[in-house]
C-alpha cells in the first residue's frame, strides 16, 4: 500500500501482490463466515504411548471445510485468524468441542481417561478471559484440569513474557497441563524451559523424521529427552513416521509419539473407533513389536 503523507511516494504493487492482497481479505471475509456459521472442524491426532503402543491422549487440530476450496489445513488460515483477530473466537470453539468430545471419549472407555491437547495462539493466549474460559469449559464438561493440556509456542511467550506468565499461572492453579510445542526451534528455547510452569516439551518434527538417518537429529533428540528427564517433564515427539525412528525414540527414553505412522489427524468418529477396538491407533501398529532397551 501506498504512503498516505508523502508527496512523492512510489507505489509499488504488482499484479500479483494485487492479486494476493484479494485473495487475503476475500480468505479473511469467509473465515470471519466459517467461524460463525460453524464450518471450522476439530481433527484429532492420536499421542501413542511408545512403550505400549496404546493411545494415551489426542491433540486437537483445527480443519476449515471451505465450500470450494475443500478441507483446509490450519497453516493456510490461522495466520489470517490472527491478523483479524479472529483467532480468540476460533480458539474457544476449538477448545470447546475439544472438551466436550473428551469428555465422551472418556465416558465411553475404561482404564486411564485420555488427556486432550489443544493448540493455543499467541493472542488467545493473553486474553483476559483465557484462563476463566479454560475453567468454564472444564467445568461444564466435567473434566479434571489434569486432562487437558495446553500447547503453547515460542512466538507466544516473545510475545509478552510477563502476560503469558500470569496466564500460565492461571492454568497451573486449574491443574492444567502447558506443553512447549515446536520445541528446539525456537531462539530461547532453554530460557524459556526455565521461567514457564511447563510439564511438557514437545519435539519438533523438523528434528524427528530423519531421525534415522541423520546423526546431528539423533544428537539434539538424545539432549532433548535428557533435559526433559531432569526437569522431570514429559517428551512428545511429533512427526514419527517410520517404525525405526519410534524405536529411536523408545531406546532414548521419549515416552509419548505422534505421528502418521500411527494416524493422521482425522476426524472424531475414526478416534472412537480406535478407541473402541482397544485405543490402539490405525493398523499396522508395527510400533507394538519393539521392545524397550
Ligand atoms: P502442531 O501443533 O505442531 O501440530 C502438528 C502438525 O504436524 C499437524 O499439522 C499434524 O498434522 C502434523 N503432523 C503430525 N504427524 C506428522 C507426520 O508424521 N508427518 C508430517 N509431515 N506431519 C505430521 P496441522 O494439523 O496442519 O497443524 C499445523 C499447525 O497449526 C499446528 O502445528 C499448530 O501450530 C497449528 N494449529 C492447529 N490447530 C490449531 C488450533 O486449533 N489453534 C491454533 N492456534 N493453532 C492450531
Ligand atoms: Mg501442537
Ligand atoms: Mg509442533
Ligand atoms: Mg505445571
Amino acid at each position: 500500500t501506498a504512503k498516505s503523507d508523502g508527496g512523492n511516494a512510489v507505489v509499488v504493487c504488482s499484479d500479483e501482490m494485487r492479486a494476493a492482497n484479494d485473495d487475503h481479505a476475500e480468505m479473511e471475509m469467509h473465515l470471519r463466515a466459517a467461524i460463525r456459521d460453524g464450518q471450522l472442524e476439530v481433527y484429532y491426532q492420536p499421542v501413542v504411548d511408545l512403550e505400549s503402543g496404546a493411545i494415551s491422549g489426542v491433540e486437537a487440530l483445527v480443519r476449515w471445510n471451505h465450500p470450494v476450496r475443500g478441507v483446509l489445513q490450519p497453516d493456510s488460515f490461522i495466520d489470517i485468524a490472527e491478523a483479524a483477530n479472529l483467532s480468540g473466537e476460533l480458539g474457544r470453539q476449538v477448545l470447546r468441542e475439544a472438551c466436550r468430545q473428551l469428555a465422551q471419549w472418556n465416558a465411553m472407555i475404561s482404564g486411564t481417561p485420555l488427556f486432550m491437547c489443544v493448540n493455543v495462539s499467541p493472542a488467545q493466549l493473553i486474553t483476559s478471559d483465557f484462563v476463566d474460559s479454560v475453567a468454564i469449559e472444564l467445568e461444564t464438561y466435567g473434566l479434571s484440569g489434569g486432562s487437558l493440556c495446553i500447547e503453547i509456542t515460542e512466538r507466544a511467550v516473545m510475545h509478552d513474557l510477563a502476560h503469558v506468565l500470569v496466564t500460565l499461572r492461571g492454568l497451573e492453579e486449574l491443574g492444567v497441563r502447558i506443553a512447549l510445542d515446536d520445541f528446539g526451534t525456537g531462539y530461547s528455547s532453554l530460557a524459556q524451559l526455565k521461567v514457564l510452569p511447563v510439564d511438557t516439551v514437545k519435539i519438533d518434527r523438523g528434528f524427528v523424521h530423519e531421525l534415522g538417518v541423520d546423526h546431528d537429529d539423533l544428537a539434539i533428540v538424545h539432549s532433548i529427552v535428557g533435559l526433559a528427564d531432569s526437569f522431570g517433564l514429559d517428551v512428545v515427539a511429533e512427526g514419527v513416521d517410520s517404525g525405526r525412528a519410534a524405536q529411536i525414540l523408545l531406546d532414548l527414553g521419549c515416552r509419548y509419539a505422534q505421528g502418521f505412522l500411527f494416524s493422521p489427524p482425522v476426524k472424531s468418529d475414526r478416534i472412537a473407533a480406535m478407541l473402541r477396538a482397544g485405543r490402539r491407533s490405525s493398523p499396522p501398529l508395527r510400533v507394538t513389536t519393539l521392545t524397550p532397551s
